[in-house]
């Protein structure tokens, strides 16, 4: 995977680099009349400025959201370390929680939804993904 992060210095020293060029070439120039030129190299500057400015701001954003995630990361783990669930009744229960959960919905997508027991004896019944458990205790 690239790691755009540690190619940003790279590319602001390019941004730079241009800017400089421009000077260079402002001053090669600077005796001549043509104004529109000047103007012209000077947005031009400016755009590559802009530029700049915007990858350095990406840069931090960038280094806050790998932060986040890492720290979202460790909480997941530590999460999913603490509440392992056991399968009993043909459902999960979690330590600490009378509740049955669906498995379907935990395996899949990590969600602990609840199962309610239908009008049915011994089956109870997902309310997110509607998949029915058969218990086989009451
Ligand atoms: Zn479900």
């Amino acid at each position: 995977m690239i790691d755009f992060i540690a190619n940003i210095p790279n590319i602001l020293v390019s941004a730079q680099k241009s800017v400089d060029l421009i000077s260079s070439i402002k001053n090669l120039i600077g005796t001549t009349d043509n104004i529109e030129l000047q103007n012209q190299l000077a947005d031009l500057a400016n755009l590559l400025i802009d530029q700049k400015t915007n990858v350095a701001e990406m840069k931090e954003q960038l280094l806050q959201k790998n932060n986040e995630i890492t720290s979202l990361k460790k909480e997941i783990d530590c999460l999913l370390k603490k509440d392992e669930p056991e399968f009993k009744f043909n459902a999960y229960v979690f330590k600490n929680d009378t509740g049955r959960y669906c498995t379907r919905c935990y395996d899949a997508d990590y969600k602990k939804i609840r199962v309610i027991r239908t009008e049915k004896a011994c089956i109870y019944r997902c309310q997110n993904c509607k998949n029915e458990h058969h218990s086989m205790l009451s």
